[in-house]
């Protein structure tokens, strides 16, 4: 079976919701840079103060700091089951990086598998999100809103957005996204590694797609 994962994808395509579904199934490790990111700068550590222009903007940490902190997170021993790296790589650079991160760890990708969906879709997703500051739980105002508006089901709190999930900066992140790490799709269909899966259909039957592409 494929463990070692890659989840490519434009921003709202859906890999951070499959990652957490496909992760409890087959007990592998998650690693989102966004949300490794997002924490630090909650917790105003030297990482977060250097990754808060660029988080918060919708631009992209530089590519040694991320690649370096990800290297990190890869040596810890929940990823020797296997592991999903969810919004890294993102340039082809960081994809060199890793790729040498991991040979000197005697390990590699197994497969680097492409959600899509379009545009408008991604917009729609992206600036209806939401999410509880309290557990982390994640909504959305169009297709998973609350029961009660808009409070987390399970501890009442206010859900909150994300400060890059406005209009104009999910636009310019879906800009940057055709430009730094579109091209990543020929670099893993070179390396032979490349998967799709279509990520519109209903999460349980997504699900089963993800688990038969990481069977074959
Ligand atoms: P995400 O949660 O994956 O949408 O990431 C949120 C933000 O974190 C991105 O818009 C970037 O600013 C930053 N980020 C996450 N992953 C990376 C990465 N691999 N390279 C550079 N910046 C990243």
């Amino acid at each position: 079976m494929k463990r070692n994962l890659i989840f490519l994808g434009p921003p709202g395509a859906g890999k951070g919701t499959f990652a957490t579904m496909l992760k409890e199934k087959e007990h592998l490790a998650h690693i989102s840079t966004g949300e490794i990111f997002r924490n630090e700068i909650k917790n105003q550590t030297e990482l977060g103060k250097t990754a808060k222009k660029y988080v918060e903007s919708g631009g992209l940490v530089p590519d040694e700091i991320v690649a370096a902190m990800v290297s990190k997170r890869l040596g810890e021993p929940d990823c020797d089951n296997g592991f999903i790296l969810d919004g890294f790589p993102r340039t082809i650079k960081q994809a060199e990086l890793l790729k040498k991160a991991l040979a000197e760890k005697n390990s590699k990708i197994d497969a680097a598998i492409l959600f899509e969906a379009d545009d408008e879709l991604l917009l729609k997703r992206l600036t209806a999100r939401m999410s509880c500051p309290k557990c982390g739980k994640d909504y959305n105002k169009l297709f998973s809103p609350p029961k009660n508006k808009w409070f987390c089901d399970d501890c009442e709190v206010e859900l909150t957005q994300r400060k890059d999930d406005t209009l104009e900066t999910a636009k310019s992140r879906l800009n940057l996204y055709k430009k730094e790490t579109a091209p990543l799709v020929e670099f893993y269909k070179k390396e032979n590694l490349l998967c799709s899966v279509n990520s519109d259909g209903e999460k349980p039957a997504v699900l089963k797609e993800l688990q038969k592409v990481i069977k074959e």
